[in-house]
């Protein structure tokens, strides 16, 4: 290996505008430092752009066509039953309490991230390198893993080193877990610790480093009043990396860097269920919406079509874009104009009303997410200002959200710092984590490179 070992910080839902005011009022020096010795742009995201859709793309550089986690919440075709991976506490506890740990826990990383995906983890650690994973729920590696809990006994597969909220931990740190005071950080406190603890050590060659607090503070106080909250100490656990390598400047001598987020978030103040002006379908569907994205199932006896419901959301004001495939095309509606497209040997091929796709690389993301067998028939994204209450009623009306196509929901921050790729999509971070220990990327991730519209 030529390069550096390589850290990928990712900070759950803080939006481009915010890491900018971070860096230029000195809120945050150590996301300062990072840009100052780094580049900085803009990526997009994936859609629905949601943290499980994107941590699995993130990790593993595949769009969820490939990586098959459709969203938050989803039907499980087969099983016929949702899927909740913690929506809200409610949700949870109307999904059913212990499924929904044991699929959040275990069965995303287990059975329904796809085969066809490869992640960072097997891919560097096939070739030898040792890698490490803090708190990323996407974590599926080959080395397997007891719980902490007594009286758990399932086994989960993760990197060398794993560290999983306290409950999977591959090296005894010191580090304390607490849920209990999330508002209060305690997540990325328990990261920052494990962090602190694996640099010391020089414990990895690649290590994902996820910090969590950032989102839930911005889904309660939207992601202008998440700053005041959660900004210093995203920025302090950050600084205790660079610290226990004796410093920022030790520390960009030993590590290349890729700080980046997984989707924005945008200020939501009304809330909707997708499940209402669907009512006269309520026997042949199943509706799974949550933030600012919604799907919907065709149950096998279905008298409707997907074209139908879509066209019974055109004055839906909580619904901005729906999304089908007919045949070989996808059709893209809002407000009752329609755009069908499908990829072409250059490009892609349309016609109807291409304002419709006007956001961040739509064409690109939405056929990705029409492409996942685990996704619904219909794909709604909501409108500005609009959030769809979760299947326990939950919403963050007067706070922050994101799920849609939307630019706010849709751009992060990137920073690289000793890495030559600049990826402009969350699904090249991948590629270019293995480009830098000089590994091959999967098949799937080296058609992607194509110019972001
Ligand atoms: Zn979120």
């Amino acid at each position: 290996m030529a390069g550096k070992k390589l850290v990928l910080m990712v900070v759950d839902g803080m939006t481009p505008a915010a890491f900018e005011r971070a860096v230029d009022s000195g809120r945050a020096p150590a996301l300062a430092f990072l840009a100052q010795h780094g580049t900085y742009r803009q990526a997009v995201s994936v859609f629905p752009s949601l943290t499980p859709v994107c941590l699995s793309s993130i990790v593993t550089g595949a769009g969820p066509d490939v990586h098959l986690i459709p969203h938050l919440v989803w039907w499980h075709r087969e099983q016929k039953r949702i899927v909740e991976y913690g929506s809200s506490f409610s949700a949870l506890r109307v999904a059913g309490m212990a499924q929904s740990i044991t699929d959040t826990i275990y069965n995303m990383n287990q059975r329904h991230l796809g085969a066809g995906a490869v992640t960072v983890y097997e891919a560097l650690e096939d070739k030898g390198f040792v890698t490490a994973a803090v708190n990323i729920t996407c974590y599926r590696g080959r080395t397997p893993y007891r719980p902490t809990v007594p009286g758990m006994t399932r086994l989960a597969y993760g990197p060398k080193r794993f560290f999983y909220y306290g409950l999977f931990e591959s090296d005894a740190t010191g580090a304390p877990f607490a849920m209990r005071n999330r508002a209060a950080g305690s997540v990325d406190l328990y990261a920052a610790a494990v962090g602190r603890w694996l640099v010391t050590r020089d414990g990895f060659d690649f290590l994902a480093y996820y910090l969590s607090d950032y989102d839930y503070a911005s889904h309660v106080h939207g992601p202008e009043g998440a700053e005041d909250v959660a900004l210093e100490r995203i920025d302090s656990a950050i600084q205790m990396l660079f610290d226990a390598a004796g410093g920022g400047d030790a520390f960009l001598e030993r590590y290349a860097v890729i700080l980046h987020s997984d989707h924005g978030q945008t200020d939501v103040t009304q809330s909707a269920r997708l499940e209402v002006p669907l009512t006269a379908f309520a026997d042949d569907v199943v509706v799974t919406a949550s933030n600012r994205a919604g799907q919907v199932y065709l149950l096998p006896h279905a008298r409707v079509d997907a074209a139908r419901l879509a066209a019974q959301l055109d004055s839906e004001p909580s619904v901005e874009t729906s999304l089908r495939l007919e045949g070989d095309e996808a059709v893209a509606r809002r407000e009752g104009e329609e755009l069908r497209f499908r990829p072409a040997r250059t490009g892609w091929e349309t016609s109807g009303d291409a304002a419709i796709l006007d956001q961040p690389d739509a064409l690109h993301r939405t056929w990705s997410a029409l492409a996942n067998p685990n996704a619904g028939e219909l794909l709604v994204a909501a409108a500005e200002g609009w959030e769809f209450a979760d299947i326990g009623g939950r919403d963050h009306a007067g706070g922050g959200s994101h799920g849609s196509l939307g630019a706010g929901d849709s751009f992060v921050p990137l920073v690289t710092v000793g890495v030559d790729a600049a990826p402009a999509r969350i699904t090249e971070i991948a590629p270019a984590v293995l480009a830098h220990f000089g590994v091959e990327p999967p098949p799937y991730a080296t058609a992607v490179l194509t110019n972001v519209a």
